[in-house]
């Protein structure tokens, strides 16, 4: 296995559409049904990128670590 350096950033608030960007290509995250999505399952919140954060909250997919909501 090849060692990447991959940035990591102060998650648990919204960033930057740069940012996002290029935490979901670094992390090869693929964007899915309103969220991301690694190869190992694990989920990014679309707005914070908060790992495994997303939850369902009456039927909707929300991120309980900064609040949105796919819903909303
Ligand atoms: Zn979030």
């Amino acid at each position: 296995m090849e060692e990447k350096d991959i940035e990591v950033f102060h998650v648990g608030k919204p960033l930057s559409k740069e940012e996002v960007e290029k935490f979901v290509h670094a992390n090869k995250l693929e964007y899915t049904k309103g969220y991301y999505i690694d190869n190992e399952g694990n989920t990014y919140c679309p707005t914070c990128l908060s790992k495994n954060s997303l939850l369902m909250i009456e039927g909707c997919i929300s991120c309980k670590t900064c609040g949105w909501s796919k819903c909303s």
